[in-house]
């Protein structure tokens, strides 16, 4: 690993100012990606900057949502009453990542700013655009069975690893930062990028700024009864999605009102399927309309020969998700 300074912020204004003065200087929370990455040097950062001690832990409720601080555990913010009360889905989807132990350290704006797991991306023998532009693709020619069928470029083809970021795109989560131009606020489905001919730049947050906090809107909490979180995998646990599924839905008087779905482990974002939410409006929530539903999610599915299967895998597990979502999060 390369020697590298190390800074502590005392509070976040401090945090913002230390990092806009230094070169090559990155924040550091759990550290549960960025050691890794460290350790490989995938990441070489000149200087850390701990942001541990700042105070953007609490689980607040906030005009009729809820207002997750960016330094709160992912296990505290899973095993949270309000979050398990009014937004099931997220305590879902963290649940199903990581291993307890990485959960304890990781933190929420860590888990958004978590880098691909693309075992190319990890070897710095192979060739990879995202840690070395220009360098060419090694998974292009290579193995790519947990790589992207949606949104992928000729420059990369590797997907976002994350588990919540899923949930929190299918619920329009909004992220709120704060930067040397003072706050702002980022949709969720702007936070993360494609990968274009940028793949080295993952999310649309400037390298000055800070994530404060996560807010899940009032509007979303209308979907905790009828939500599920559906995570295929190689392994029954601590492993990366071969595909997931967030979905939620506002059932009334036997037809949906409203569906919120996404896809995990098949994009460089968590994809959000806004087609397929159109399609299951307004109509009954059977099985017709579930596949229906599907088969509008994976339309533009492409992918290679190793990862194929994921687009039939795809509509199996939508249908699935959305059958124990509309069941009460119950398995049938
Ligand atoms: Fe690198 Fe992306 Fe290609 Fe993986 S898919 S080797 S991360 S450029």
């Amino acid at each position: 690993m390369k020697p590298f300074a190390y800074t502590r912020a005392r509070n976040q204004q401090a945090a913002v100012e230390t990092i806009a003065q230094l070169q090559n200087a990155k924040f550091i929370a759990g550290g549960t990606n960025l050691i890794d990455l460290m350790k490989e040097n995938v990441e070489q950062p000149n200087s850390l900057v701990d942001i541990n001690r700042l105070e953007l832990t609490s689980i607040v409720e906030r005009e009729g949502g809820l207002r997750l601080g960016a330094l709160a555990r992912n296990s505290d913010t899973a095993n949270h009453r309000l979050v398990r009360e009014r937004y099931p889905l997220v305590s879902q989807a963290i649940l199903s990542g990581a291993s307890p132990q990485l959960r304890n350290a990781a933190t929420n704006g860590g888990n958004l700013m978590q880098r691909t797991r693309c075992y190319y991306f990890y070897d710095v023998a192979m060739p990879c655009n995202k840690r070395e532009p220009g360098s060419g693709c090694g998974a292009l020619e290579g193995f790519s069975r947990m790589h992207a069928i949606f949104g992928a470029s000729r420059q990369c083809i590797a997907t976002h690893p994350s588990d919540m970021c899923v949930a929190l795109a299918a619920l329009e989560a909004v992220v709120q930062v704060e930067g040397p131009q003072g706050a702002r606020s980022i949709p969720f489905a702007d936070f993360h990028r494609l990968p274009g001919d940028t793949p080295q730049i993952d999310t649309n947050l400037k390298r000055e700024e800070l994530i404060t906090a996560i807010d899940l809107p009032a509007a979303s909490s209308v979907f905790s009864r009828n939500c599920y979180y559906l995570k295929v995998r190689d392994r029954a646990s601590y492993a990366f999605a071969l595909v997931s599924v967030a979905a939620a839905l506002d059932i009334q008087n036997g037809a949906i009102q409203q569906a919120r779905l996404a896809l995990g482990g098949v994009a460089h974002k968590p994809w959000r399927l806004t087609d397929a939410e159109e399609v299951l409006k307004r109509q009954r929530p059977d099985e017709g309309t579930f596949r229906r539903a599907a088969d509008a999610a994976m339309r533009g599915a492409d992918g290679t020969e190793h990862n194929r299967f994921k687009i039939e895998l795809g509509r199996r597990a939508i249908v699935r998700a959305l059958t124990i979502a509309a069941n009460g999060g119950r398995s049938v």
